[in-house]
């Protein structure tokens, strides 16, 4: 069966198989024992992290297990999604405590990526609300990994893109809500450092985002639009606002170029004529704007896209952003609208992405001049002492990884220590140096 990432590139042809228990997750592992294989869970990653000629599927292993009602303590299989925990525990007052820009990712990929959402400045990662989770090792054994048992297994797993094994149920905390609306407070910056001053100011937030133009130059360099965000206090408990729309078919690339983004960017930033504009909104808009269109990746037609995103150290961030955003406004590739988030600290986990200060994450449309463009702002992340996204990445080259992942031994080392190594394997961890 032929299988992508969420940026339609590369395409692989893979032998799936998809088990309906643990157990007989086991049994598919001791029949593929001369071949390396991956975890899958929705296939949101964009790049190759979750693509190889052999793949395990959790799309079976979606049970809802167990529920404490005091603690808020959901225990489920891997597969489940986001959002069939949003549908099942928002009208009865939980929250998912960390989230995604998309409910549609497993919670299996989630661990694995160490997804941060628009709290990360205040909460950390998932796996900060990760209570524990059981993994299928090479051997076929399945261990209890939590921050007291095998504490170097949790701690490479999650953040470990499926290099340990597979993940099959986890336990995780959910926070408890009083409404599902979001109060949001938009502010207009006019540029990157205004943009910036708002998010220090209002550190505090329970949650904040800004988008940006990334097509916007000179004194309106990062110019965006700032939204703060904290659940309502008053509201229902309704976990749908309303059917999401779709793109039928792809849309032909020349339909996007830097006059139409241009021209899409300005609407966007202008449609606000009041800064600050308080507003009541259902969380679904407000987290995942993008849910709302189902396909949304067609938009950038049959050779796909990729999603560029770095992180930079607080101290280098405002200098490091700006270089990279003239940069990107100088090419003329840039796409609808920037993510610009403030990160809190670094976790203990061996190659989770987040490092205290800010990351940025922007799609380009895949085209061969693209990848001079991407090496050159690799280069500047690097000097600024930032990384990129693995769950966002389909192409950095090993030296990069190595170079801005320096956990990167002890993570290879776990792996050997629980025989993970040429057991479980990617596209992403055979470019990556870590087969
Ligand atoms: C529109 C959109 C917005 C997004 N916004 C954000 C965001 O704001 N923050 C953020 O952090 N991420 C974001 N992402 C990325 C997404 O959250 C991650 O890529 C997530 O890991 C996808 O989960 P999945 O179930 O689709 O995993 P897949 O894409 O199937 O797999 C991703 C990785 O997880 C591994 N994996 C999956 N299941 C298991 C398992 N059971 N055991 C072991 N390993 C496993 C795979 O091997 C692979 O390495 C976004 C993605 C999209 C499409």
């Amino acid at each position: 069966m032929l299988i992508h990432g969420w940026g339609r590139h590369p395409v692989v042809d893979a032998e799936i198989r998809a088990p309906l228990t643990p157990t007989s997750a086991t049994s598919v592992l001791s029949e593929c024992k001369d071949v390396p294989l991956i975890a899958r869970g929705m296939g949101r990653s964009y790049g190759d992290s979750s693509l190889a000629s052999h793949v395990i599927s959790t799309a079976y292993l979606n049970l809802l297990l167990d529920f404490d009602r005091e603690s808020g303590i959901v225990r489920c299989g891997a597969g489940v999604t986001l959002a069939e925990l949003l549908d099942a525990f928002v009208p009865q007052g939980w929250f998912l405590p960390v989230t995604p820009g998309t409910k549609f990712v497993s919670v299996g990929g989630a661990i694995a990526s160490d997804v941060h959402g628009k709290n990360h400045h205040l909460d950390g990662c998932f796996s900060e609300f990760v209570e524990r989770f059981s993994l299928l090792l090479a051997s076929g054994e399945i261990v209890t990994c939590s921050r007291s048992e095998h504490s170097d297994l949790f701690h490479a797993t999650c953040g470990g893109m499926g290099l340990t094994g597979i993940i099959l149920e986890a336990s995780l905390r959910l926070k408890p809500i009083r409404s599902a609306m979001i109060d949001q407070t938009t502010f207009k910056a006019q540029n990157l450092a205004e943009a910036i001053e708002l998010f220090e100011k209002h550190h505090d937030a329970e949650y904040s985002v800004a988008w940006i133009d990334c097509l916007a130059t000179g004194n309106a360099l990062g110019r965006s639009l700032v939204m703060l965000g904290r659940h309502s206090g008053s509201g229902n408990l309704s976990a749908r606002s309303k059917r999401p729309m779709s793109v039928p078919v792809d849309m032909p690339a020349p339909l996007l170029n830097r006059f139409s983004i241009g021209a899409f960017n300005a609407l966007y930033f202008h449609r606000i004529r009041r800064s600050p504009l308080a507003q009541q909104v259902h969380y679904e808009p407000y987290f995942y704007p993008l849910d709302g269109i189902h396909h949304w990746n067609r938009m950038y037609g049959k050779r796909g896209f990729t999603q560029y995103q770095f992180a930079l150290p607080k101290a280098a961030g405002m200098e490091g952003m700006a270089t990279i955003l003239k940069r990107i406004a100088a090419s003329g590739r840039g796409s609808f609208l920037a993510v610009l988030k403030a990160f809190g600290k670094e976790n203990a986990n061996l190659l989770s992405f987040p490092i205290e200060g800010y990351t940025l994450a922007l799609d380009f449309k895949l085209e061969e001049a693209l990848f001079p463009l991407l090496e050159e702002l690799d280069a500047i992340v690097l000097d600024h002492g930032g990384r990129l996204y693995l769950t966002k990445d389909v192409r950095m080259s090993e030296a990069t990884f190595k170079r801005s992942y320096p956990r990167w031994e002890a993570f290879q080392e776990t792996r050997i220590r629980y025989g993970a190594q040429g057991r479980f394997a990617s596209r992403q961890s055979q470019r990556l140096g870590m087969d």
